[in-house]
């Protein structure tokens, strides 16, 4: 259910709803908009009684919110969601690019690329400290060693920090580094930690899961909203099907369709969406054009050394490459790059 309060509603008319809705026990989510407020509610088990709140003084309407997931769809928030990490705006005009390693390798490894990175023209620093790998005997990553040597790059070349938290337990710490926390695909339903994530002080980057149905992708998101943490950007990373040439089918479709049903940013990924280093710049020149709202990009200046998921991963000229032809691309479809 939501409450869309009149344009002239004050901030006690806002409140008083706010508690009428807390004392039956549901949970209020004031979300101010461009012309009025809206209030939505969750936690009610079923209806919601609608002529008790059509009558609170403020109150223009009381909508019910006809799909599953509430607080992530544009029937609540009509108006799209800006996500700020650490200053840098994703889901505005401006195409947001997070670039960097698979797993951060080594000092002089994270500091080479992120230079690289920060010379393209990218916005974002990625990079996984905890790495969630298919064998056990693949490289786990550096853990809070990791999380120190992203820090270090943050602070050499002033690119806020995007990276992952393989669990609950794990939130802490990465929370105390990172600009903003990523949740892996194969944790998409990991429904514990992405509580952990809703109460969490940093935006979240959450992405699809490898089977995952838009519906189950935007219910997680949902999970991250519904603890109160809003700043929560989508990402998808291809999904498995039956293709033998790429690692995943990247849904480049499910962008339009998320744009329609979502206020929330979404990027996308062509690293995992095709695993393969040569289809990484035609399916992010495709997704910018499809409209989403930037890209992550795994680059490695020895992709042929790397530690993990170098077969996927650009070098830094590659990438030079791209942002140009980005740069030429964003105009087209009324988006800005640096
Ligand atoms: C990653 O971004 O390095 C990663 C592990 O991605 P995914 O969870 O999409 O496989
Ligand atoms: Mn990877």
């Amino acid at each position: 259910m939501l409450i869309v309060m009149r344009q002239d509603a004050t901030p006690e008319q806002i409140q008083g709803v706010v508690r009428a809705i807390e004392a039956r026990g549901f949970k209020a989510h004031p979300i101010p908009g461009a012309q009025r407020t809206a209030i939505g509610i969750t936690g009610n088990r079923g209806a919601v009684d609608r002529p008790v709140f059509e009558s609170l003084p403020g109150v223009l309407e009381v909508i019910p919110v006809t799909h599953a997931y509430k607080l992530v769809s544009r029937e609540v928030k009509p108006e799209p969601t800006v996500v700020d990490v650490g200053g840098v705006p994703v889901g505005g005009p401006e195409l947001a690019v997070a670039a960097g390693p698979c797993a951060v390798e080594s000092l002089e490894q994270t500091l080479v690329v992120a230079r690289r990175v920060r010379r393209a023209g990218a916005r974002l620093l990625r990079g996984g400290a905890f790495k969630p790998r298919t064998s056990p005997y693949s490289f786990q990553g550096l853990g809070e060693e990791g999380l120190r040597i992203l820090a270090a790059a943050r602070e050499e070349t002033g690119l806020p920090v995007v990276t992952e938290a393989l669990d609950a337990e794990g939130v802490d710490l990465v929370e105390k580094y990172a600009d903003a926390i990523q949740i892996g695909a194969r944790n998409m339903q990991n429904f514990s930690l992405l509580r952990r994530c809703g109460k969490a002080s940093k935006p979240v980057l959450l992405k699809r899961g490898l089977a995952a149905t838009l519906e189950e992708f935007l219910m997680s998101a949902e999970y991250i909203l519904a603890e109160g943490n809003y700043q929560v950007i989508l990402c998808e990373r291809g999904v498995r099907t039956f293709s033998d040439f790429s690692r995943n089918t990247l849904d480049l479709a499910v962008v339009p369709a998320v744009k329609s049903l979502s206020h929330l940013p979404i990027l996308v990924d062509p690293s995992h969406g095709t695993g393969r280093r040569d289809k990484v710049a035609p399916m992010s020149r495709g997704a910018v054009a499809v409209g989403a709202d930037g890209l992550l990009l795994e680059v490695h200046h020895e992709p042929d050394v790397a530690l993990s998921d170098g077969p996927q991963s650009i070098t830094p000229e590659m990438l030079d490459v791209l942002m140009d032809e980005l740069r030429q691309i964003a105009p087209v479809i009324g988006r800005v790059m640096q």
